[in-house]
This record gives C-alpha cells, structure tokens and sequence, in this order.
C-alpha cells in the first residue's frame, strides 16, 4: 500500500503523493510565543516530525514551513504589563520553544518565519481581498465577510449558510456557533504595537497570518497543512476563506490534524491550568526520550491520556531496545546464518513500512518491532542467530530509529564523547591485564560519574549510558 493520510477536507484516508511527485510543500502552524510550551503543543510539534520523516523515508524532498506568532492579544497584553518591547518578550520564548524542539529531537522545518516580519505581505492579501469585494471597514479595523465565499464551512463540515450576516467578531478564537464575519485587520487601541497600513494604524488578526506566510513561501497550493484538532475552527476555515478568496485556487491539498493530548480525560491546555512542560517532566527525573517515545506510540489520530507512569513504561521499553541492540552488536556469535531470522527481519520490516504507510500507524509499526525483538531475543539465547542475521537485525533497527530516534544516547553538554569512553575502558583492560587493580577500579568510577555503565561479559567489557 501506497503511503496514506487522513485528509480533514475529504474526511478520508488518501493516497498521498506531492503534486510535483517529488518536493513536499508543507505547512504547518507554529506556537503562539506567549509561554513554555507545553507537553499537549509538542504532541502536535512531534506529529510533525514524525510526519516529516516518514515522508522523507518515502524518498519525498520537505519544502515545510512554519510560523512563529509572535503578535497577539496574549503577548501585547503580557509585554505591556512588564513595560518591555513585545519582540523582547516573545523572543525569549521563541528560543525556549527552539530549545524544547531540539531536546525533543524534533527536526527543524526548513523554515521557521516570524509574524511580524511579514506585516507587508499580510497587509497586501488584505488589499487583494478588499480589491474582490471580500471584506469591510468598520472603525479603522477591516473584515472579512463569510457570506461572500461559498466554500465556507468546507473544512469544519458545518453548515453556515444560516448564519447572521453582518456580525462580526474581534477575537481569533470562538466556536463554530459563534461563526461571524472575522478581523483581518484589528484598529489600534491604546498604546498597542501598531503598523502603518492603507485601513489606517493597526495589526493583523491571527489568521491572515498563515494564509499570507504560507502562499509567499509555498505558492497558492500546499501540498499538506498540518495543525493541531482544534485550529480546523475557525483558524484553518478562516485560511481557506482567505487564501482561496484571494487566489481562486484551492488553498492546501491535504489538511491532516492532530488529536489532542489530554490529562485526566481534559485537554491539557494552559487557560486549565492542567500543564506539564518538557522542564517539568525532565526535573522531575524523566528523559526526553520517554515523552517523545509516549507522544509517538499513539497513533496521532487517536486521544492521548498522559500520565507520569506511561512515562516509566516508555523509558522501560526504550532501555529494552537499547540493550537489545547492544547485544546484537557485541554478542559473540556463530559462524553461518539462519532463514528463519532472515525471514522474521524481512516481515518485521514489511510490517514497520505498511503501519507508518497506513495513515501513521505508529503503534503498530513500534509493535512489529518489539515482536523481532521478542522472538530473536529468544533465537539468540538458544543458539539460533548467527554472525550472517547480525546485518538485518541491525537494519531494521536504524531504519526504526530514522524515525522514532530514541536508540541513540546524545551527550548531554559537557558529557563524555564515545571516543574519550572507548579509550578509558582499553586503559582499564590493560591495568587488569597488569594486575593494576586500584587503578581498573578508579577508572570504572571515574566512567560511573560520567554515566557510563560497565559490564564485563565473556565476550568483554560492554558499556552504555545510564
Ligand atoms: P499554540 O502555541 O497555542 O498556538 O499551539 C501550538 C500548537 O499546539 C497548535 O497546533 C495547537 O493546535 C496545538 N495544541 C494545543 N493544545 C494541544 C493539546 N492539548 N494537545 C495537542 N496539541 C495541542
Ligand atoms: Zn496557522
């Protein structure tokens, strides 16, 4: 099967190919930079990933972008209140995000763009708009009226036809109920942070935003536009009504969104007050390998109750793979090859390939896995893998790994290189040799310290971080 996606739009699994069958022009909505992000917007940020790499395993280029909201109501507010710059505060957070992304091993999309830095191009779709007679003024602010565009409501499958025109509203959120012609362009209030625009002083609603960053740097039609369940309404809609209003042409090809990750059966959201950040988890003693392996092994469609103890399963399961590749790589083992592995790494592998091609299956690509493992584990403790099954076992492993990317220990800063390990457990093997116990021992301790684990087996010394 042909890798598939839930497409939002169709309300099906589709086959999904680029339209230029090689480049993936793919965007996807970026956090809002008022806060820590927290674990419920990193399930969504590591969807992404996950989607990104599969696609690139699929032999596809990523032409993906995404925004940083680095202007709203939130972070005008909480920047006045401390009396500093917006960009002095939002940048503050822009960084802690980009940090949470690399300790998360969440790839970088090939471009990350600020709101702010793109006023202009914002401020011309709204001429575009105005010039095809979707929008109005009232009060120095400018809106868009839902009624002039048919295919309103095409995404949130809702009929909107009924609704009350001429109402409009100021926020960027409201429910579905509450649908009403929306700002593209807020008037000045106060002393708020405003830009120069042909409507008078003022700043862009959130979800011109998208529509503009996205068509500048990816053409009229995206490939795929990602984002969390709860932006189909109205920001995603609002996209559509925008970017097709000002286009004619359909906006993205596939929308794909991703489930919300819930606590104690309640979305985890920060308005709740019901958060936990990656800071928290890793204080707490947790890695961040075991929330990336949590966030990954329920399929992105699906609801995700977090817990602390699925943290410690999650850790227990990725010190099995650890350990299972070690001894893959360093058990001492017969010459020859047996087809009954050779066949078990090549079903394994079918199966890993077909869930992810399933519409993201990850739970079921992380279950092929573990069942290899499971039934090799036993082969290797009865004689029955060889020298000859070492290479597809390892195969599958780095070809789980381009993906899930939990096998690998990364050195913490300042943390010991494998090189500078390598060469301190051959000086303890020769101070054995010489019956240089003390200093064997010293250098046992002194890797202990650094996290390094030793274990003296009959094939020798095997070492791993704790
Ligand atoms: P924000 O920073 O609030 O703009 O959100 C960033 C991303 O996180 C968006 O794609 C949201 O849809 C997503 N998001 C927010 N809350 C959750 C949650 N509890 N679970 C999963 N994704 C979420
Ligand atoms: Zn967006």
């Amino acid at each position: 099967m042909a890798l598939s996606l839930f497409n939002t739009l169709s309300l099906k699994v589709e086959e999904f190919t680029p339209s230029d069958g090689r480049t993936v022009r793919m965007y996807s909505c970026g956090p809002t930079v008022y806060n820590y992000a927290h674990i419920g917007n990193l399930r969504t940020f590591t969807f992404n990933d996950t989607l990104r790499r599969w696609l690139r395993y699929r032999g596809f280029v990523l032409n993906h972008v995404m925004n940083i909201t680095d202007v709203e109501d939130k972070i005008i507010r909480k920047s006045m209140e401390l009396g500093i710059p917006m960009s002095e505060y939002t940048l503050k957070y822009e960084k802690f995000f980009l940090e949470d992304m690399d300790t998360m091993r969440l790839e970088k999309p090939e471009k990350i763009v600020r709101a702010t830095e793109h006023i202009h191009e914002m401020v011309e779709l709204i001429e575009q708009l105005q010039t095809k007679g979707f929008t109005y003024d009232s009060d120095g602010s400018v809106y868009y009226r839902i009624s002039k565009f048919p295919g309103y409501g095409k995404l949130s499958h809702h009929d909107f036809s009924g609704i009350q025109a001429g109402a409009r509203v100021d926020n960027d959120e409201y429910d579905k109920d509450d649908a009403r012609d929306f700002v593209l362009w807020k008037a000045r209030k106060g002393q708020e942070p405003a830009w120069d625009a042909p409507f008078g002083a003022g700043r862009p609603g959130w979800h011109i935003e998208c529509s503009a960053m996205a068509m500048k740097y990816l053409g009229d039609t995206l490939d795929i536009h990602t984002g969390g369940v709860d932006l189909a309404f109205p920001h995603h809609e609002n996209e559509i009504a925008q970017s097709e209003g000002a286009s004619g042409k359909p906006f993205a090809r596939f929308w794909i969104h991703c489930e919300h990750l819930h606590v104690d059966m309640q979305k985890m959201s920060k308005s709740l007050g019901n958060i936990f950040t990656l800071r928290d988890l890793v204080e707490l003693g947790h890695t961040p390998e075991a929330l990336r392996f949590v966030l990954m092994s329920v399929p992105y469609r699906k609801k995700l109750n977090f817990t602390l103890e699925s943290l410690q399963g999650a850790q227990t399961s990725i010190d099995r793979l650890r350990n299972y590749k070690l001894r893959i790589q360093t058990d001492k083992l017969a010459e020859g090859s047996n087809e009954a592995v050779t066949k078990l790494a090549a079903e394994a592998l079918a199966k890993f390939e077909a869930s992810m091609d399933d519409d993201l299956n990850t739970a079921e690509a992380l279950a092929a896995v573990f069942e290899f493992i499971r039934e090799t584990n036993t082969m290797l403790d009865q004689g029955q893998f060889f020298e000859g099954n070492r290479a597809a076992a390892l195969d599958l492993l780095a070809r789980f790994d381009t993906v899930f990317d939990i096998l690998e220990v990364k050195v913490a800063a300042g943390g010991m290189e494998d090189s500078a390990v390598e060469a301190l457990i051959a000086e303890r093997t020769a101070a054995k040799k010489a019956k240089q116990f003390s200093r064997s021992d010293e250098i046992r301790n002194q890797l202990l310290e650094a996290g390094i684990v030793l274990e003296d087996t009959k094939d020798g010394v095997r070492w791993k971080r704790k």
